[in-house]
């Protein structure tokens, strides 16, 4: 199967700053997926400081993503409609390939799930500017012509995204 690549520049947006876990100390790792909180933001964290996970966290420790995950939330939600059936398993290897570069640069950047439904695809993912960057991923390989996009922030204080993506036949 062939391998897709995206190249995902991300901005330096603050996820971590500002869902840091209150009252910790050192190195903190999520109970869940092990990413690492040290220098006032979420790492990836390596074989060898994984393995030191059960003995530092006193009680359990949940990543901004793993949380978010947990209580059923995203932050960005794409859904896709009127696109070809052909090109549904090209738009799911897409996301997940787009989402997995995000993930590789940030473990709090993720894909959630992605649903089909009634000729529908719907997708979330665990932040708001990796949405807006798929979304604009989709138009760019599946033609600027055929494709509209229509992004709505959430109003503040929440930081969600929904995008509309409609393709025209
Ligand atoms: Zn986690």
């Amino acid at each position: 199967m062939e391998k897709w690549r995206y190249n995902v520049e991300l901005p330096a947006r603050g996820t971590g700053k500002k869902k840091m876990p209150s009252n910790q100390k050192g190195i903190v790792f999520c109970s869940s997926c092990r990413s690492a909180y040290y220098k006032k933001s979420w790492h990836h964290a390596a074989p060898a400081e994984r393995l030191k996970l059960k003995i530092h966290n006193p009680r359990p420790v949940f990543c901004p993503a793993c949380q978010m995950i947990k209580d059923k939330e995203f932050e960005g939600q794409l859904i896709i409609s009127n696109f070809p059936l052909v090109l549904e398993a090209d738009l799911n290897k897409l996301i997940k390939n787009f989402c997995q570069r995000a993930f590789e640069r940030d473990p709090l950047h993720r894909l959630i799930d992605i649903k089909s439904d009634s000729g529908n695809l719907t997708a979330t993912t665990t932040e708001n500017q990796l949405a807006v960057k798929l979304a604009k991923k989709i138009k760019e390989v599946f033609g600027k012509n055929k494709v509209q996009v229509k992004i709505s922030y959430s109003p503040s204080p929440s930081d969600a995204v929904y995008i509309k993506i409609n393709f025209v036949q």
